[in-house]
């Protein structure tokens, strides 16, 4: 067997990990960039600590958000100036269909699927709620998206990567049909950014949201972003039209202006000191290649579902198994996943537990290498196969698993 060096060898140490930790859960929360305490005291201390309310000004506050989304915006393939970041994911989703189903008046079908994450199927019945204009949630199984695409829908809105089963949608082959059928594309990208190559502007999508505290490691609670694709931003009316998307915040106009391009998506004050911690996750990712790093996942992720099949036979793979299909995590399904879990991560393996009996592992190549996945495979096999699964301890159910 060929040696290969690991390509990511030198991004491993930009990250904190306790000691005998192997975190297989950055598709949650992202683990610690080693210079994002020192960046949030520097903001706190040299911009919020001496320039207090000139820091808007002074220190760039104010343009952060565009500017972070330009950062961001290479992982994942979009055109500069085409995403900002500001609130969280959930109220993204929320502001992208409003967008969207404004741009389609004459439509009233919302189409996703049943891999996609509550939050975001929720913001939609809250939307078709407060809209009351007879809009209706058609919700079909993944494989039927392609073929419910109708003349009547109005926005086909769906999770990239499925969280539970990792499944990738084709979001070329989706926006295509899509568009030929006269309606537009969501994409959440939460289980896609900074884990697969994404190409936005290429794929045609025409608009994007995703969360930056997983693979991007941005901190629980890190500002989420949006993208709206360049053809559609001038027409887009904001549903939350909130001041800094006036065009003019500071003219305190007595009614809204809808501002330029992308700038229009944010809503209210952005959060500079998690903006600060994001920059620091972000100066990592400046020199990753997204291409080699969805290689490198694949690599690790074939290596970890050979290794678990091999050495668990009660855990049964839920993901798919060709790994073009799949994003950047693996999930396999076990009567007693929830115990199973539990026990792993008091072994040293943190993984996590999605009901109703899926445990999930997260592959993030930036700090995970072959050694860790071989550790993990070893303690994950001692957990199921000497039912360290089944102790007392590990039978009540935490509030956040
Ligand atoms: C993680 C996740 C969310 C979470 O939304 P927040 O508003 O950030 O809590 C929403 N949608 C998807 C698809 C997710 O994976």
């Amino acid at each position: 067997m060929i040696e290969m060096s690991d390509p990511f060898e030198h991004t491993r140490e930009m990250f904190h990990m306790p000691q005998g930790v192997i975190y297989l859960n950055g598709n949650s929360l992202g683990p610690l960039p080693q210079r994002a305490p020192a960046a949030m005291t520097r903001v706190a201390r040299d911009e919020w600590g001496e320039m207090l309310i000139t820091g808007w000004n002074k220190a760039g506050w104010m343009a952060q958000p565009v500017a972070v989304g330009d950062r961001l915006g290479r992982l994942i393939g979009a055109e500069p100036g085409h995403v900002v970041l500001g609130e969280t994911l959930s109220i993204k989703v929320y502001q992208a269909l409003a967008a969207a189903l404004e741009l389609r008046p004459e439509r009233r079908v919302i189409l996703s699927d049943t891999g996609n994450f509550p939050s975001d199927v929720y913001m939609a019945e809250g939307l078709i709620r407060s809209l009351d204009r007879g809009h209706e949630l058609r919700v079909v199984a993944p494989e039927d998206v392609e073929s419910a695409i109708t003349d009547e829908v109005a926005v086909v809105m769906l999770t990239d990567v499925d969280y539970r089963s990792a499944r990738r949608h084709n979001m070329w082959a989706i926006t295509a049909k899509a568009h030929a059928a006269g309606a537009l594309t969501i994409w959440d990208l939460a289980h896609s950014a900074g884990a697969v190559d994404v190409h936005l502007a290429s794929a045609k999508a025409d608009f994007a949201v995703g969360c930056t505290y997983k693979y991007l490691n941005g901190g629980p609670g890190a500002p989420a972003f949006i993208y709206v694709a360049p053809r559609h931003i001038a027409e887009v009316s904001p549903a939350l039209s909130g001041w800094l998307g006036h065009a003019d915040p500071f003219a305190f106009d007595p009614s809204y202006r809808a501002g330029t391009g992308i700038e229009r998506m944010r809503v209210g004050t952005p959060p500079i000191l998690a903006l600060a911690a994001l920059e620091a996750a972000l100066d990592i990712w400046e020199d990753v290649d997204m291409q080699a790093l969805y290689s490198a996942s694949t690599r690790l992720s074939q290596a970890f579902i050979k290794g678990i099949e091999a050495a668990c036979p009660d855990l049964t793979l839920a993901s798919p198994r060709e790994p073009e299909l799949r994003g950047s995590h693996v999930s396999f399904e076990f009567e007693h996943g929830y115990g199973a879990m539990q026990a792993c991560i008091a072994e040293g393996v943190i993984g996590d537990f999605r009901a109703p009996d899926i445990m999930r592992f997260g592959i993030t190549p930036l700090y995970l290498n072959d050694d860790d996945i071989a550790r993990a495979v070893e303690i994950i096999a001692r957990v199921i196969n000497e039912g360290l699964w089944d102790r007392p301890e590990y039978k009540t159910r935490a509030k956040v698993t």
